[in-house]
């Protein structure tokens, strides 16, 4: 039986791309099908020489908005300026990536652009621990650091619109000669008519999700009790907070708060977590 990697769905038919790099056209075979739906792009699956997809490979995650399987990490691109970056946007990202519980890496694109001021995001984030990579297709630069980044890996690219990501991965791959340019002509040109996210092959192993996700930041299924633990920074402070669970809010003896005062936990992070605290308190509301 041959393996291969679901890299996209249309009309019926699952293009399944074998180790060797080839790319099958393959249909579901009956017993799969009563639950069809449940097949992904990024599914790892059993397929056989005439072409019929027999079975799927355990995952390791799935989303259902893009709705794809075996994600191994994000990349979350910003850029120095032009766009400046909106920190407040960049974090719900982050979040609801933590929340997805994948692993993401931090790119800051056109860093050519980089002054102070990106230098102290970077630091913060590093700080942080999140692994932060400083490219620009300009001047040509972290483009080897961000291409080994993904090796051997199914990589999903998010990230506001305009950052660079198109350019981003033309300059890793030419050949996907992806659309760039501002945000209106991308869609005149109908690149976000696309239904299905696919993957692209950068190589054997390494593939890269066509459509940005985690575009639709909606935190309906994040409680107000996980939040917390989508700030890594936060658990090492919460031993010395007074009330179990705390919210860091308006608490009395707070950990995290004590941190933001002392300058360990950053305070737009902080600033972050309250805005979306808020942002589900008023969901709940609304919902009631
Ligand atoms: P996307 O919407 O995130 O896919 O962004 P695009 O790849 O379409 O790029 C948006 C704009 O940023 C385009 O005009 C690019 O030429 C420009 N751009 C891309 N990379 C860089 C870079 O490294 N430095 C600068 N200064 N501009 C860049
Ligand atoms: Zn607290």
């Amino acid at each position: 039986m041959n393996i291969g990697i679901v890299v996209k769905n249309m009309n019926g038919y699952f293009y399944v791309q074998s180790p060797d790099g080839e790319v099958h056209e393959c249909k579901v075979r009956g017993r799969l099908k009563q639950n069809r739906y449940t097949l992904l792009v990024g599914d790892r699956v059993h397929y056989s020489e005439d072409g019929f997809i027999e079975s799927i490979l355990p995952r390791i995650n799935s989303m259902v908005r893009p709705a794809v399987a075996n994600i191994d990490q994000v990349i979350l691109v910003v850029a120095a300026h032009e766009p400046d970056i909106n920190e407040l946007l960049f974090n719900k990202l982050l979040v609801m990536i933590e929340h997805a519980d994948i692993p993401v890496v931090i790119c800051i694109n056109k860093c050519d652009l980089a002054d102070e001021n990106t230098r102290e995001l970077v630091d913060r984030y590093q700080t942080i621990g999140y692994t932060v990579i400083r490219t620009s297709t300009y001047v040509k630069e972290g483009l080897e650091e961000l291409r080994s980044t993904l090796e051997g890996k199914i990589t999903a690219f998010a990230g506001p619109s305009g950052v660079g990501k198109s350019s981003l991965l033309n300059a890793l791959e030419p050949n996907f000669a992806f659309q760039t340019g501002d945000v209106s002509d991308k869609i005149k040109r109908g690149r976000h008519t696309t239904r299905h996210a696919s993957l692209f092959s950068l190589n054997e192993e390494s593939f890269i999700m066509d459509t940005p996700g985690f575009s639709a930041i909606e935190f309906n299924d994040v409680s107000l009790e996980r939040l917390p633990s989508l700030f890594p920074e936060f658990l090492s402070c919460e031993v010395d907070c007074k009330f179990s669970p705390c919210y860091h809010d308006k608490e009395p003896v707070c950990g995290v708060k004590q941190a933001v005062d002392n300058g360990v936990v950053f305070l737009s992070r902080y600033e972050a977590y309250l805005a979306i605290r808020e942002e589900i308190m008023n969901q709940k509301k609304r919902s009631r």
